[in-house]
């Protein structure tokens, strides 16, 4: 079996894997993401190791460029991660190891494991949403991430804010009171004093979540029209909080869209991810296979 290598370059942690699928991973490590030179040195180092692969895939955080014509394609490019505006992240593994290498966004290529082998598999128009520390989206159209200009930055949507039900500025360093500054992880925290995992089941917390986060989603129905979505990452963790969003969601879309799956299937509609934290390694192997497969034509 042919073996690839990936790559989850994320804000905090740093995993490499060398595999073909879930259940045929032969070796995987993760490690802090420190500055650049010492984090590409352990990835570099992770991968001469072996065994022999025949390309990698790499998802990273971002902003990224990915337009192939680019003089900086493969760069982390306006990242307000200290440090690492501007990193030559694809082009120098590409150099050291002398192997074929796809680039893609964290979110896009998370998408893209959670539809080769998890809970977005057969939808023509995915979108993963995950709300963690930020809120990030990717969007395929039949397995491919869309790029458009850029690339999507979903979670940056306006949403409605009402400030005297919630006078929170907003946790966003660039615009504030956007989808992710009112309703990711840290806004949570700081809205209401204490991390999301330690406020009760019910507290208005949850309420306001929901409605948040149903927002920000109804937005991705009208523009997209994805027939999946599928939504994880930390603050979903909470049980009942994707039954609340589904429940918001119905009322907001007001039957104006007429499938089942936007009223009484819509459990088969908004769905949790099935490859948990592994969606974003396993989906960098998953954009290897299919860089491989495109080139091979
Ligand atoms: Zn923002």
């Amino acid at each position: 079996m042919e073996l690839y290598g990936g790559v989850e370059t994320g804000g905090t942690w740093c995993v490499c894997a060398i595999g073909a699928g879930p259940e045929e991973i032969h070796r995987q490590e993760q490690f802090r993401t420190t500055d650049p030179e010492h984090t590409l040195e352990q990835i570099v180092g992770f991968f001469q190791r072996g065994p022999a692969f025949e390309a990698i895939g790499i998802g990273s955080f971002g902003p990224v460029d990915l337009d192939p014509r680019s003089p900086t394609w493969g760069y982390v490019t306006s990242t307000p991660k200290p440090g690492w505006q501007n990193v030559a992240l694809a082009p120098v593994v590409r150099e050291q190891l002398g192997v074929p290498v796809a680039f893609d966004h964290d979110v896009g290529v998370a998408a893209l494991g959670e539809h080769r082998w998890g809970a977005g598999r057969q939808a023509r128009a995915l979108c993963y949403v995950t709300v963690g520390t930020g809120i990030g989206a990717g969007l395929l159209i039949d397995g491919t991430p869309w790029h458009g200009l850029i690339h999507p930055e979903v979670g940056h949507l306006r949403i409605p804010h009402p400030r005297d039900r919630d006078p929170f500025l907003g946790s966003c360093p660039m615009h504030g009171d956007c989808w992710e500054g009112l309703a990711c992880g840290p806004a949570i925290e700081k809205r209401w004093g204490a991390p999301g995992n330690e406020l009760p089941d019910d507290h208005p917390a949850w309420e306001l979540e929901a409605e948040y986060l149903a927002l920000g989603i109804l937005s991705i129905v009208f523009v997209f029209s994805p027939d999946r979505i599928v939504v994880g990452g930390g603050v979903m963790e909470r049980a009942g909080l994707l039954a609340m969003v589904r429940v918001r969601l119905r009322e907001l879309i007001a039957g104006y869209l007429q499938t089942p799956l936007l009223a009484e299937d819509i459990d088969s509609f908004l769905v949790p991810p099935a490859l948990g934290d592994r969606a974003g390694v396993l989906g960098a192997i998953a954009l290897a296979q299919s860089a491989r497969r495109r080139d091979a034509r």
